[in-house]
């Protein structure tokens, strides 16, 4: 199942990608819901609200789906003139990787990290699909990397190796937009990356989140961006360094992991600038291909 934010006539709502468009579950769940009588119960009206309440599930988007289509209902809940947004609007927190592919530790002259190293990025800077990434002009190199993101389903607190994917709840995209010269400039100083990494619009997420019933092996998917239609970036997500489970057993030995909460696992070797004009588009095989147009600010 594929699930997203979209916005119609002036209102957001949580949509699952259908072949017929994009259906209104939030509507689509009340229906069901009316016919189920007492049984049913309220949901939140935001994916992030779903997170947190613990209702967000393969089951209930699967069961709302089989009502629809039962009832010939599925048109009737199809979204009008859908305009998408980021699945998640305000992440609690998002942890980006640093460094965690080795080709890409070699190209920005780095050793492979010991342990996982990661960052935050505000999530002020979260834009959806087709949204524009704003590159100021005081900036001189503003670079692209695509990632693989994870959700976080569950409230985690020292999770192990063993335990720590019962608490992903979805797979997104995710381009982690870097101010390379400030980021460079600041790393000199001995500044955090913080302002870098969390400019407005740094932060393209979806198109929509995959749940994990969907993807086989995270660790083996293809990932690639495109800027402009020409291939910058592409490797697999089997060059990791550290894995999935290993970087949230890291991360929540001492900092709680909340629901909605984003880990951005890293970027590949082949980073590279982008300018007002370019159109920058990340894919991670099975996951989905998000686009970003850049203009200039
Ligand atoms: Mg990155």
């Amino acid at each position: 199942v594929k699930v997203l934010t979209y916005e119609s006539n002036g209102r957001l709502s949580v949509g699952i990608v259908t072949q017929e468009g994009i259906l209104d579950f939030n509507r689509a769940y009340k229906a069901y819901k009316a016919v189920q009588g007492a049984k049913a119960k309220s949901i939140p009206q935001t994916i992030l609200g779903m997170l947190t309440e613990g209702v967000f599930a393969e089951k209930l988007f699967a069961e709302t789906l089989a009502f629809v289509d039962r009832y010939g209902l599925v048109s009737a809940f199809t979204a009008e003139d859908p305009s998408l947004r980021a699945p998640i609007l305000y992440p609690g927190k998002i942890l980006a990787l640093g460094l965690n592919y080795a080709a890409h530790a070699a190209e920005g002259g780095h050793k492979v990290p010991a342990d996982p190293i990661y960052f935050v990025k505000a999530s002020t800077s979260v834009i959806g699909p087709d949204e524009p990434v704003v590159h100021h002009r005081s900036l001189t190199r503003v670079d692209h990397e695509v990632e693989l993101a994870v959700v976080i389903g569950k409230r985690c607190f020292q999770a192990t190796e063993e335990t720590a994917m019962d608490f992903v709840a979805a797979y997104t995209v995710l381009n982690d937009v870097t101010a390379r010269d400030m980021q460079s400039a600041d790393i000199k100083a001995s500044h955090p990356w913080f302002r870098s990494k969390s400019l407005d619009t740094f932060c393209p997420m979806g198109p929509h989140l995959v749940l994990p019933e969907e993807i086989n092996d995270p660790h083996s998917l293809d990932l690639q961006m495109k800027v402009n239609g020409e291939v910058r970036q592409h490797a697999s997500t089997s060059d990791l360094i550290f894995s999935i489970p290993a970087i949230i057993a890291h991360m929540s030995e001492m900092m709680t992991l909340e629901p909605g909460d984003v880990i951005s696992t890293g970027t590949p070797e082949g980073i590279s600038a982008v300018h007002p004009g370019d159109v920058m588009e990340a894919t991670v095989e099975g996951v989905g291909t998000l686009r970003n147009p850049v203009v200039a600010g």
